[in-house]
């Protein structure tokens, strides 16, 4: 039986793959993609631009004319792993081109490593271009290098992320995104659905939409009206939604009014799905953290939501063992799990990210002391998620085809985000199945985050 890894990380995309084969003496960029899903999104724009300019993509170090690694920062363990990716593939191909998150920092690169070629920071496409150009001159074959429609993605073609905006204007003190991604900056609507619509015409079937905080989406253009579109998360579900494809909201804060998107869900409009990252539940705690919706009763708004929409799957992230965390508000946490019966959890142990003010803040707690709380939540959070499959055995679920081998086909429900969370597999008559078909199975078996089913 297909099983997922027990350290599966829900910060940590896997390292995107890419296969495209160039012809001969086309100019050719390798790229290694490192970070969450928006980083992901930002590699796929710079290869599309790569690909509408002639260049061709290289699955391998070897192949490429020049490497591009697009990195993370965010954790001190994400830099540490960018860096080790930077020297790879400097011992591997050694014309190197860094950008992402970590490239607003680029002392700290050419510090460990002065010779990659440039560094730029994240969304700085025109730069990342410039210097592919100034390293690997493009050589445009407009007979062959036609731009696909959809433009060249890194995930798989049945779902794609779909980015609605850049930067945050929140302040959370363990968080340094809105110094390396600046203050909220939307797409107008009418960009997003554009593209959205293109996906699917490409064959997409399901859009993850993903920014630093989606509940805020359209805020800083005041939620205007752009070709009849307003740039409001209401306005644009409700249009991604009638695209036809499965919508996902990742990113989205636990605000009163996000109480307006749970009757989309209920509708099948989109789906029954929130990824929220709560990070804890004392109202000390979320102070100290300076979290947005700090103040807010989540418990009372996740009890509404589930009026509305007793189907909704609820994803969210924690940290445990931030600066000053007692054991009663670690308690709180707990018991807060208890009552919310969350389906899906992520939780990190703090950690000290340079440059976040949550360093400066008093009573730090010990090494020991942030394990034994993280298994203590784990152990609760794995209790309620293997208690919550188990209800779904012998009922009838749509589930989306990811990937098919010789073992079973790897599925997802509708409650189940790609990389993230857990998968359903069916492992009997599933021959006929490819990547991206939507079926009907019977679930027959639950594990502790994964389901097995079998098609009816
Ligand atoms: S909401 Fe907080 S954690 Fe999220 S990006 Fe903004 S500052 Fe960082």
């Amino acid at each position: 039986m297909t099983t997922n890894p027990p350290d599966l990380r829900p910060d940590l995309a896997p390292r995107a793959k890419i296969g495209d084969t160039p012809r001969p003496g086309q100019p050719t960029i390798g790229m290694v993609s490192l970070g969450c899903p928006k980083a992901l999104v930002d590699s796929e724009r710079i290869l599309t631009r790569l690909r509408a300019e002639g260049y061709g993509i290289s699955p391998d170090y070897k192949g490429a004319d020049a490497v591009i690694v697009n990195t993370c920062g965010f954790l001190d363990s994400a830099k540490a792993e960018s860096l080790d990716a930077i020297g790879e593939a400097l011992s591997e191909n050694g014309r190197v081109i860094v950008t992402g998150c970590l490239g607003a920092e680029p002392e700290y690169i050419t510090g460990a490593h002065p010779k990659v070629l440039a560094v730029t920071g994240p969304h700085q496409y025109e730069q990342v271009l410039d210097a592919v150009h100034g390293a690997v001159p493009p050589a445009p074959d407009p007979f062959v290098d036609l731009l696909p429609a959809s433009g060249v993605s890194l995930t798989p073609r049945h779902y794609s992320y779909l980015k609605i905006s850049e930067g945050c204007n929140h302040r959370c003190k363990f968080c340094i995104i809105p110094d390396m991604r600046g203050r909220l900056v939307s797409r107008p609507a009418h960009a997003v659905v554009r593209e959205a619509e293109r996906l699917v015409e490409a064959g997409v079937k399901e859009l993850l939409v993903i920014s630093q905080d989606t509940s805020a989406y359209g805020a800083d253009r005041k939620h205007d009206t752009e070709r009849g579109i307003r740039t409001h998360i209401d306005d644009l579900a409700r249009e991604l939604g009638g695209l036809g494809a499965w919508v996902r909201l990742h990113y989205v804060y636990p605000y009163p009014r996000v109480r307006q998107l749970i009757p989309m869900m209920a509708e099948g409009l989109i789906l029954p799905y929130l990824d929220i990252p709560f990070q804890h539940a004392h109202p000390e705690t979320l102070k100290r953290m300076a979290r947005p919706a700090a103040g807010i009763r989540t418990l009372d708004e996740i009890a509404a939501w589930r009026d509305i929409c007793p189907d909704i799957t609820l994803r969210s992230t924690f940290i445990v063992g931030y600066p000053g965390e007692t054991e009663e508000e670690f308690q709180t946490l707990l018991d807060w799990l208890d009552e919310a019966q969350l389906d899906r959890v992520g939780c990190f142990q703090y950690e000290n990210v340079a440059g976040a003010r949550s360093a400066d803040l008093p009573d730090h707690v010990a090494e020991d002391v942030k394990q034994d709380r993280w298994d203590r939540f784990m152990a609760k959070a794995q209790a309620i998620s293997e208690a919550k499959l188990a209800q779904k055995v012998g009922q009838r679920i749509e589930v989306i085809v990811d990937e098919v081998d010789a073992e079973a086909a790897t599925c997802r429900t509708k409650g189940d985000a790609p990389e993230i969370d857990g998968n359903l597999f069916i492992d009997e008559g599933f021959e006929a199945l490819s990547p991206g078909d939507i079926v009907t199975v019977e679930v027959d078996e639950a594990g502790e985050y994964d389901l097995w089913g079998r098609l009816v």
